[in-house]
């Protein structure tokens, strides 16, 4: 009698589980038609944020990029790339046009948490002190003509408002850094102060976004790039826009085109699917009602919008026995790439799903329709941050007038969208779902002539190619 009564009772809690899935799938799904009117949404918002500044929750930053490299860049470029859970710094010896990328390095620091939420000195000291550690290291390959200082591109991936290519004040931080001075403040002053404290000769010759970093990288490669699109701990886009398009611009670029740095991960929309789960974690995170999009789709908040599921079967349906196992409430224990492992458990007992909740939440001996269950909530969820991205990506080639297949049949147009990020690189059930969902959009006629290309970390190369080409000497050599 016993055993047939805790059967029950585990039949019975699984239904309960299995009804908040049910929920949680009909409050994500993503009809074609939903996705559309996603897209509209975003074609409305970009052409109503270049208008004027504040007018969309989508800022449209001008990034005072209006030339993307030829290939003619040339001589010795650093680059620092801040922003995500890594920061990077690079040096790249470029040869011109026959030359090209004559030889390159790189390190990859992990940032301290607690220097996310710190000190603004503190941040660009550790930062600054890096650099300077790189810089010392370099070797007889790397070559710099007498009297000149070494010039570095700045990726630095939040929203700042430039003021020219090589300034521009934080706007306001996102993904898990939090430090309110910095907020206002020129960032490319702060890093040079730092640099000067470190004893540092060094010049910022550009600053920029990932997104325009991962845009200049990709052009460099394939002269058919016109957009880019981060999909990492955050999210964003750049693309190449018309002059006249932007009523906002103070500036006359002599190419007629300025590159725009969209902040997507800020856009809002009521079409877009949200439960009450995203609702508590943007309540609860360090940007409340910021970055919803983003907050839908990245990196950062995948595994976390997971996590909150499972703690709601834990509590309403005691999916993993009658105590809520304690690590399940943590915020942030259950990091995108073990969402992932989890998603991609190809074995027939779901080993990996057993020992990611053994390991990450303290879960041990879960059954194999438990295990199952957790999958399907897995999908859920990478399914629809997958699919809003893809319509965000549509909405950006309606705005270009992409959309549609070359009109003249002989035309060979290709749109290249270049894409960076560790979401889209390693959660491979993500980019299919983005991919196919992108596909389905387009229709099979448009679609063949759009391609999404992994730029694996163009951003570094691309922030050293814009430093090249708004280096110091070449300007004055120029005059
Ligand atoms: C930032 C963007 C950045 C993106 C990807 C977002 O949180 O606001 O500036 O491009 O993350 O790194
Ligand atoms: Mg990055």
């Amino acid at each position: 009698v016993l055993v047939v009564r805790r059967r029950m009772r585990t039949t019975g809690r699984r239904a309960r589980a299995e009804e908040v899935l049910r929920v949680l799938e009909e409050r994500c799904a993503t009809p074609i038609g939903k996705l559309r009117e996603v897209a509209d949404d975003m074609t409305a918002e970009m052409v109503a944020g270049l208008q004027a500044e504040g007018a969309s929750k989508l800022k449209m930053l001008v990034s005072y990029v209006d030339n993307l490299p030829t290939g003619d860049e040339k001589g010795l470029f650093y680059a620092l790339d801040l922003g995500g859970t890594n920061f990077r710094v690079l040096r790249v010896q470029l040869g011109g046009k026959e030359g090209r990328v004559l030889k390159q390095e790189y390190e990859e620091v992990s940032i301290p948490p607690h220097l996310m939420v710190g000190s603004s000195n503190e941040l660009f000291d550790f930062i600054a002190a890096a650099l300077a550690k790189f810089v010392a290291s370099e070797g007889e390959d790397f070559h710099l003509p007498q009297g000149r200082h070494r010039e570095l591109g700045f990726t630095f991936s939040f929203p700042v408002k430039q003021s020219s290519i090589a300034s521009g004040i934080l706007i306001k931080w996102t993904k898990g850094f939090c430090i309110d001075e910095t907020v206002g403040e020129d960032v490319v002053a702060e890093l040079t102060k730092a640099m000067e404290r470190q004893g540092l000769d060094m010049k910022v010759a550009a600053l920029v976004n990932d997104t325009i970093g991962t845009l200049a990288g990709g052009r460099y490669d394939d002269s058919d790039v016109i957009a880019a699109v981060i999909l990492g701990t955050g999210t964003n886009a750049a693309y190449v826009e018309r002059a006249q398009a932007i009523p906002k611009l103070n500036v006359v670029p002599k190419s007629g085109e300025m590159v725009i740095n969209m902040e997507w991960g800020n856009f809002w929309s009521p079409h877009l699917p949200m439960t009450d789960y995203d609702k508590a974690l943007d309540f609860d995170s360090l940007n409340p009602g910021e970055q919803i999009y983003e907050k839908l789709i990245s990196g950062m908040y995948l595994g976390e919008i997971l996590r909150r599921v499972l703690l709601r079967m834990a509590k309403e349906a005691s999916l993993f026995g009658d105590i809520v196992p304690s690590k399940l409430e943590i915020p942030f224990v259950l990091r995108t790439p073990h969402m992932s492992a989890m998603h991609h458990d190809a074995s027939p007992d779901l080993k990996v799903v057993g020992t990611k909740l053994k390991e990450v939440l303290g879960i041990p001996n879960t059954s194999w329709k438990t295990r199952k269950l957790v999958v399907n909530v897995c999908d859920v969820i990478a399914k629809r941050g997958a699919r809003i991205a893809a319509a965000g990506i549509y909405g950006i080639l309606k705005k270009l007038g992409r959309d549609t297949a070359p009109t003249d049949t002989a035309s060979k147009r290709r749109t290249v969208i270049a894409m960076d990020g560790g979401l889209y690189e390693h959660y491979a059930i993500f980019s299919k779902w983005l991919q196919s969902t992108l596909r389905e959009l387009l229709g099979e006629e448009a679609s063949a002539s759009v391609v999404v290309k992994l730029a694996n970390d163009g951003s570094g190369i691309g922030a050293a190619l814009l430093a090249a080409s708004h280096s110091q000497y070449l300007k004055l050599q120029e005059s």
